[in-house]
């Protein structure tokens, strides 16, 4: 998964675009990147880290420009390295071009494969590098022409940013399975992954990039043209299950009410159940506790102390600390705990061994039991457009049925939230078209598995 943002029109776009991207940073912390549309010439700079690590404040004294795009990676295909970083650059027929990409693409080993046997070298591991090869070769009189053609080539799921001297493109995939929101500042206009990088440098939000279409931002203004077939569309449920801030708007409520909801639908379907507390994993499993405990009646807890520091600079220098390092993350706080039954709410159980642990700590802590919530159902199957799951093999729902996952995670109780709820939840009684592949092996487009 990663993150985009870009600005025209605007003398501040670099240091705009840092802060778009510095609020975007939960959607990636492998690597920061941005171009910039300077004099009718594309500057770029990329580096791994964090934005406050690859940014300097004596970078933004030469990095002018009118128009920029910036990328926070989180890599899915392709090694964490700085040759994957983006934005992309490339100079071709069309002139210097930048890209940002977000998503991934299914058809990208094979059609890699067809072009590097027609010559075609390439720089990096990504899969977001084939559509610079595709434009290279396959190109029309400009560039949006050439951008639309070649994304008909592509599968899978992408939102993307391309910077040439002059313009600004956006473009989503038919099925939008990969979020992307057009946004306004006086002159300037604004595309993010999420509405609350627009809303946080003062912008306000237009609407969402449709499912196949382009938006050209050119000289102030705005052009938009479908480049695909309408295909059924198929949003990511798992940005607002998960990955997604909860200030950003999807279905036209905020991520945290619709976390609040899904906990609110949870306590619905356990209302059976008895318990002292409620309580969440931190971050997203909290708004999820506090709905329950408003549906339910049951007072909210926090049972974990967490730790906000221990992000990729957090070096785990041998086994010893490494054992430890759950509880450095994750500290329970032992008073709200001892003897109480609790109800522990997650977005979602992957592997398992994270939840495993936090059990184990719980009841070490004094937990008399652990009733499991997951604002989820089981996650049977892989992801193939950018979210970071196991394969298929690893993943604890597709080995075992869910009294196996209950004895794996030793947990007293686990309660699955159902989809048809998770639906509800997320689409704000207005949108039911979600791709839920993950938990029903239904893929919205051609997978390469
Ligand atoms: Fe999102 Fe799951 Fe679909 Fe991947 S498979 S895009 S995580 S809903």
């Amino acid at each position: 998964m990663c993150g985009i943002f870009g600005i025209s029109d605007n003398k501040d776009a670099s240091k705009l675009t840092y802060v778009g991207l510095f609020t975007l940073q939960h959607r990636g912390q492998e690597s920061a990147g941005m171009a910039v549309d300077s004099k009718d010439s594309i500057h770029y700079y990329n580096g791994m880290g964090l934005v406050s690590e690859v940014f300097s404040n004596d970078m933004f004294q030469s990095f002018h420009g009118l128009t920029a795009i910036g990328h926070v990676r989180y890599s899915t295909t392709g090694s964490s390295n700085v040759n994957n970083a983006q934005p992309l650059f490339f100079n071709s027929y069309l002139g210097q071009t930048a890209i940002a990409h977000n998503g991934n693409l299914t058809n990208a080993s094979a059609l890699r494969a067809q072009l590097q046997k027609q010559g075609a070298i390439f720089q990096t591991s990504t899969d977001s590098e084939v559509i610079i090869h595709l434009m290279a070769k396959y190109h029309r009189s400009n560039i949006e022409d050439t951008i639309a053609d070649n994304l008909n080539k592509l599968e899978g799921a992408y939102s993307f940013l391309f910077l040439s001297p002059g313009k600004m493109i956006g473009a989503r995939d038919p099925n939008g399975i990969r979020p992307l929101v057009l946004g306004k500042r006086g002159k300037s206009y604004i595309l993010s992954s999420e509405t609350c990088a627009i809303e946080v440098v003062g912008g306000k939000i237009i609407r969402e990039i449709e499912p196949g279409e382009i938006v050209v931002i050119e000289k102030e203004k705005l052009k938009f043209k479908k480049f695909a077939k309408p295909r059924k569309t198929a949003k990511c449920i798992f940005e607002q299950v998960y990955f997604a801030r909860p200030d950003s708007v999807f279905s036209g409520r905020t991520v945290q009410l619709a976390r609040y909801e899904i906990g609110r639908l949870l306590a619905v379907e356990m209302k059976d159940i008895k318990a002292d507390i409620v309580s969440g994993v931190p971050d997203s499993g909290t708004a999820y506790a506090l709905g329950f405990a408003k549906e339910s009646g049951l007072p909210y807890q926090t049972v974990f102390m967490r730790n906000r520091y221990t992000g990729r600079s957090f070096i785990q220098p041998d086994q010893k600390i490494r054992e430890f390092t759950a509880h450095l993350k994750l500290a329970p706080i032992r008073d709200a705990i001892k003897g109480k039954t609790i109800i522990l709410i997650d977005d979602s159980l992957v592997r398992g061994t994270t939840s495993k642990k936090i059990i184990k700590n719980l009841k070490k802590s004094g937990a008399k039991k652990i009733i499991m919530a997951i604002g989820s159902p089981p996650i049977t199957n892989s992801c193939y457009y950018g979210i970071d799951t196991p394969t298929k093999k690893e993943l604890i729902a597709a080995k075992f049925k869910i009294e196996g996952i209950r004895k794996f995670i030793d947990a007293d109780a686990l309660h699955y939230l159902s989809l048809s709820n998770l639906i509800k939840a997320c689409g704000n009684n207005r949108d039911k078209d979600f791709c839920t592949a993950c938990f029903t092996g239904k893929y919205p487009t051609k997978t390469e598995k």
